[in-house]
């Protein structure tokens, strides 16, 4: 799914599956989350998705577990 609302972000990254720095396909989506426990509380939290535009590996990383 290659969809872009305008800016397209091309990053030199390096890739898991690759094993070398390949060109990424980065993007910022905001992925509901359900937490464990009694009172379902849902959560939207920002993660960082990127994708490499030579194997098409995809993985997201969550931003703001600092
Ligand atoms: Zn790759």
């Amino acid at each position: 799914m290659a969809t872009t609302d305008g800016v397209a972000n091309g990053m030199t990254e390096p890739c898991d599956e690759c094993g070398i720095e390949t060109l990424h396909e980065v993007s910022v989506q905001l992925v509901t989350e359900a937490a464990d426990g009694e009172n379902a509380r849902y959560s939207r939290e920002p993660y960082r998705v990127r994708e490499c535009q030579r194997c098409g590996n995809r993985d997201s990383q969550r931003m703001n577990n600092v």
